[in-house]
């Protein structure tokens, strides 16, 4: 737990939510201020500040609590798509400095744009960035 984190609070249970699932690594809220009705909030229960901090197994786990949430949302709402989106750091429109994944139900006339317009590489940049980021 972290001090002044509204997510550790949230999971200490001193600050109240929406709780929809729990198990011993995460807890999954609705989003208190959410794009779509429905969106929940994936919170992993050690504060991590972002994606970089968590091992591979506690990543695996949170992932898997979101599809799980996932699918309960296709079944229940009427959904035309759905977003898993989990940002890290301001730029990416981290706001809340405690690793969650956002679990977002899409309607076709929701307008909600999530993913800006691409961007055209050149091959070289492409082959430069694979050089990169191969693994
Ligand atoms: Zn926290």
């Amino acid at each position: 737990m972290k001090e002044d984190c509204i997510f550790c609070k949230i999971i200490s249970g001193d600050i109240p939510s929406y709780k929809i699932y729990e198990n011993d690594d995460v807890l999954v809220i609705l989003d208190r201020f959410p794009t779509n009705q429905g969106e929940c909030l994936v919170l992993t229960k050690e504060h991590y500040d972002t994606l970089f901090d968590l091992s591979p197994s506690a990543v695996a786990k949170a992932f898997a609590a979101a599809s799980g949430v996932a699918a309960k949302i296709k079944q229940t709402l009427p959904i035309d798509g759905l977003n898993i989106l989990q940002n890290n750091g301001e730029p990416a429109g981290q706001q809340i400095p405690h690793f969650h994944i956002h679990v977002i139900p899409r309607y076709d006339s929701d307008n909600l744009v999530i993913h800006g317009k691409g961007t055209d590489p050149a091959p070289e940049e492409f082959e430069a960035m694979v050089e990169k980021l191969k693994i």
